[in-house]
């Protein structure tokens, strides 16, 4: 293909990509297919010759779109939202153009200095305080773009491992790090999303899941008593993963009881905010950080909600030199003459590499501007208010965990075996997709909404949808 080509091409596939998007309630949202389904579409081996990109392109339609789960619909009320928009997407076209690698400010110093900014402007549109900010004089904090919300996780995990290695060998200079390591504990709730546990899994430290309590929250006596237990078997606690809108009920543990603990402790506090963070443009939610003053590191999903599409998860930390210790290596093919004054990312994150996502970042800000965004949100909290009013006024379902935010969680009355069967009624009809996740033991249905796009007529819609499935199954109740 030549770049004239590609001209053709390239407006060819916005067309695609555009109508795609606006037809996007034409489409069934989960799609119907078989594990393996594309075996038998495709050839067993690569071509030896180049194909024509009408042959090529031909087969999105015929071989990719029977498998895409449209999450961009707004009948698409699984997990969390993971929007797109078109300035975002621009953004990436143009990052993708440049094929920037920016692990260091010589290696690309435009995709480590907008980053550095946009990343403080998104700091002060959240309301993070200043310690946070890289532009804050007498401050090391500063933000970076991960690439998930696990990754963050575990990028925290690591600095406060490292730093604790550090304290308790400058006490203890006879103990080895492996053997520091073996008696290190973090802690997060029952209700953390499952990559805590896998960062300490990475990181071979102890994991504490501490009870939740009848609000799905964390609280500080909570984690006292197991700190407390802990300390008495001889463990370290070194790190805590705060959640900020669980993944089952949008829960929020207490920053502001946990923080005064770990403040004392030396206990390093991670707030994973993978999707309510988005929420914080709007200042009526920020009453949901407080406390967040006293935790080390911040991270949520604008790939989530914020119409920034899939990666970018923004992380803050304030000490950065921290994350230097704990990931700083130095060959000499990597260093430059402004090394140690400007910031090399590749000192903030595991991979080396990394990709110029900020650009899409700033497109997205800056075309919505914080007031789009803001109004955006609402649309979601809106939209969720309205479908949980429709919940209620119906007496064969109940609502299991406050609603907060874009997410309402329901079940049928009695038996969990009622709501199994509803959801899976739900997701082989196709018209709308819910997951479930378990509340202290019942079975629930997850319905977040997700699309920018959504309005009353599509909840409506979705709820008729759920009603009569529910009508198809026996049920104790009587409507
Ligand atoms: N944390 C929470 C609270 C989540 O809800 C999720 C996913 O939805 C994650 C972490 C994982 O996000 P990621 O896929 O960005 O790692």
């Amino acid at each position: 293909m030549d770049a004239e080509e590609f001209r053709q091409r390239g407006k060819e596939m916005v067309d695609f990509i555009a109508d795609y998007l606006t037809d996007i309630r034409s489409r069934r949202v989960l799609p119907n297919v078989k594990p393996g389904y594309m075996r038998s579409m495709i050839d067993d081996e690569a071509p030896l010759c180049g194909e024509q990109w009408e042959d090529i392109f031909k087969d999105v339609e015929r071989v990719i779109m029977p498998g895409i789960t449209h999450w961009q619909s707004p009948y698409m009320h699984a997990y969390f939202p993971a929007l797109n928009s078109y300035p975002s997407m621009l953004g990436d076209m143009l990052a993708n153009g440049l094929n920037q690698l920016g692990f260091t400010w010589a290696s690309s110093p435009a995709c480590t200095e907008l980053e550095t900014i946009v990343m403080d402007w998104l700091a002060k549109m959240i309301g993070l305080p200043n310690d946070f900010l890289h532009s804050q004089e007498n401050t090391t904090g500063g933000g970076v773009i991960q690439t998930t919300a696990s990754e963050a996780t575990l990028v925290a995990l690591l600095a406060a491992r490292k730093e604790v290695i550090h304290r308790v060998q400058a006490q203890f200079p006879y103990l080895s790090p492996a053997e520091i390591n073996g008696r290190l504990v973090a802690y997060c709730s029952d209700q953390a999303h499952s990559s805590v546990e896998k960062a300490c899994l990475i990181g071979l430290v102890k994991l504490n899941l501490v009870s939740s309590d009848e609000s799905l929250r964390l609280r500080g006596n909570a984690l006292r008593q197991a700190i407390a237990k802990d300390k008495e078997n001889g463990l370290i606690p070194f790190y805590l993963c705060a959640t900020l809108g669980t993944t089952g009920a949008c829960a929020f543990d207490s920053l502001v009881e946990l923080g005064a603990i770990c403040e004392r402790e030396q206990i390093w506090i991670h707030v994973d905010a993978a999707y309510a963070g988005s929420a914080f443009v709007c200042p009526e939610f920020r009453h949901f950080m407080n406390g967040v003053e006293l935790t080390q590191s911040f991270a949520f999903n604008p790939s989530k909600w914020l119409m920034v599409h899939f990666d970018c998860t923004a992380m803050w930390v304030k000490s950065s030199p921290a994350l230097h210790r704990a990931f700083n290596v130095d060959p000499l093919y990597l260093q430059h003459e402004n090394a140690g004054v400007a910031i090399d990312y590749m000192h903030w994150q595991v991979p080396l590499s990394r990709r110029f996502r900020a650009l899409k970042l700033w497109f997205v800000i800056r075309s919505f501007g914080i007031e789009g965004l803001q109004k955006h949100i609402r649309n979601g909290v809106e939209m969720a208010k309205l479908f949980e009013s429709l919940v209620k006024s119906d007496n064969r379902f109940e609502i299991p965990a406050e609603r907060h935010l874009g997410l309402v969680t329901f079940r049928l009355k009695g038996g969990n075996e009622l709501t199994e069967q509803l959801l899976k009624d739900l997701n082989m009809d196709g018209r709308i997709h819910c997951v479930p996740a378990s509340i202290k033991g019942k079975y629930i249905i997850r319905f977040t909404v997700t699309a920018s796009s959504t309005n009353t007529d599509d909840i409506r819609r979705d709820w008729q949808i759920i009603r009569q499935s529910a009508s198809k199954i026996h049920s104790p109740i009587d409507h």
